[in-house]
Parts: C-alpha cells; structure tokens; sequence
C-alpha cells in the first residue's frame, strides 16, 4: 500500500465521518424498532453485556441503554465516531454504564460467553451477514441473543436497474428466507423477523441528510470526493423511493442454542 493511497482513504474516511457524524443515524432505522426487536430479548439483567457492533455515533445504542439493563459496550471502526458516541452516553449521564471502543467486527476484543446479547444495526453488511452471524456466535452465552438489521429482498423477483445496483453494493443481499436459513445454520433459533417501515429510510435517514448534504457541499464545494459521495446517497435515496416494494431492512433475532 502506498503513502499515496494511505493519504487518499485516510482523506475519504474522514471526509464519509464528517458527513454521517452530523446526522444523528448513520444507517435506517428507528426508536420504535429498535424497541421492538428489544422485547423479543427476554434474558438481561444487571449482569449483563450487550455489544453493539457497527455502532455510529450511538442513535439505537442509547436507546437501548435506556430501556434494558446492565453494560452496554459500542464498537466502531471510526474513531471520529467513537468520541462523538461518548459525548452522547455522557450528555445522557449513562456514562457508568455505556462505554464506546475503537475496534473492528472483524476481530471482536471479546471473550467466549461472555456477551449476553449482540446488536448491530445497519452494519453486518462490513463482515456480511452470514460471516457475522457465524463468527460472533462464539462470543455469546448460550441462550444468548443476537439481533441485526439486514438489507433484503422482500420479492423473489425485482426489476434489473435495482438488482444490479444491489448486487453492486451488496452481493450477499438475499430474501428474508434465505436470511433466517442462514441464521440457524449458524446457530441459532429463529425467533422473530420484521420489517423494518418505511420512514425508517426515508424520515430518519434520507431526510435528515438533505439539510447536512447542503451544508456539507458548501463546505467542500470543490472536494470531489465529497461531490461524489453526497451523488451517491442523493441516488441510493432516489432509487429507495421508486423500488421500496422490492427491498428493505429487516430484523433478525436469533436465541443462541
Ligand atoms: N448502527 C449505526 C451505524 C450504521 S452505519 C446506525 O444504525 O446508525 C455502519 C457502521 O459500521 C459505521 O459506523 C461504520 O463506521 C461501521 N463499520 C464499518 N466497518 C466496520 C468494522 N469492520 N468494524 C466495526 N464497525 C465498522
């Protein structure tokens, strides 16, 4: 790897952290959803650990601290993202019980058992699903959980302009069949699946860029690269708004056997 291309990523990463740092979710979803997925999780106590892998800037983690119990540890490739999520556990004083850490889904600093349920919203896509789900099963105690948000096809069958973009983006992108399939192969038991609604896309994660995307391009109004990367997310929202009947988030929960 050259210097070269070290300066580039390194000028890209921080440009894409810039960017998603100042909307409050980095990924679909919302409050209602991620509750929704907590009430199928009936093991957690004071005792327990909850990972949240692919964190952000925190958005679903502190909800998540403040409707369960126990410790909450958030990890995230991003450094810039990392600080801002603990600025946010400490503005909410859950400081004691939330800690961000610098780390990569790729190589959990975890041990066996230890954690008592995995989360993961919007991110099992950097490991992939079905890598993630097999690998981080080792880390959970048995009779653990594991609850992840997961692009998918809601058809067998979608028009070409969406699938090549998809398959582009995210090869592994499969139905919610093939996906709960996948869960308990790895082993777990299926315990619920849900879609996630629209507004999930478009009022909390498409909308909120619109005033960031303006200010973000004045900011860098000859940057290329930030040029390019509010293009991209300009089109993925366009392309959400003409194929949503094809495709979605959805929730896994799976119980570890
Ligand atoms: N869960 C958050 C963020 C989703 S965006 C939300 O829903 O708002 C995906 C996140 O995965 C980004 O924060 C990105 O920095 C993180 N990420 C990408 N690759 C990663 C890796 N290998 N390990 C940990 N986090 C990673």
């Amino acid at each position: 790897m050259s210097n070269e291309y070290i300066n580039i990523h390194e000028f890209d990463f921080n440009l894409i952290c810039e960017y998603f740092s100042s909307i409050e979710r980095q990924g679909p979803g919302s409050v209602e959803s991620t509750l929704k997925a907590l009430s199928f999780i009936d093991n957690l106590s004071n005792q327990s650990v909850i990972a949240d892998l692919g964190c952000g800037t925190g958005g679903q983690t502190m909800t998540l601290a403040q409707h369960s119990k126990g410790k909450l540890l958030g990890l995230d490739l991003f450094p810039g993202f990392i600080d801002r999520f603990n600025e946010n556990a400490a503005n909410l004083n859950l400081q004691d019980r939330v800690k961000g850490i610098v780390g990569s889904m790729v190589e959990l600093p975890f041990q066996a058992e230890e954690l008592d349920l995995i989360w993961s919203e919007g991110a099992i896509y950097n490991i992939g699903f079905e890598r993630g789900v097999s690998e981080w099963h080792k880390y959970l105690k048995t009779g653990g959980y594991i609850a992840v948000t997961e692009a998918s096809w809601f058809t067998d069958e979608r028009p070409a302009e969406i699938n090549d973009f998809w398959n582009e983006a995210y090869p592994e992108i499969d139905t919610i069949p093939v996906k709960v399939a996948q869960l308990q192969k790895a082993g777990y038991i299926p315990i619920a699946t849900f879609c996630l609604p629209e507004t999930c896309w478009t009022k909390n994660f498409y909308e909120p860029q619109l005033a960031a995307q303006d200010m973000f391009l004045r900011k860098h109004i000859d940057n290329q690269t930030a040029n390019e990367l509010v293009a991209n997310e300009r089109h993925e929202a366009e392309l959400y708004s003409k194929y949503k009947d094809y495709y979605g988030y959805v929730f896994y929960i799976g119980k570890k056997r």
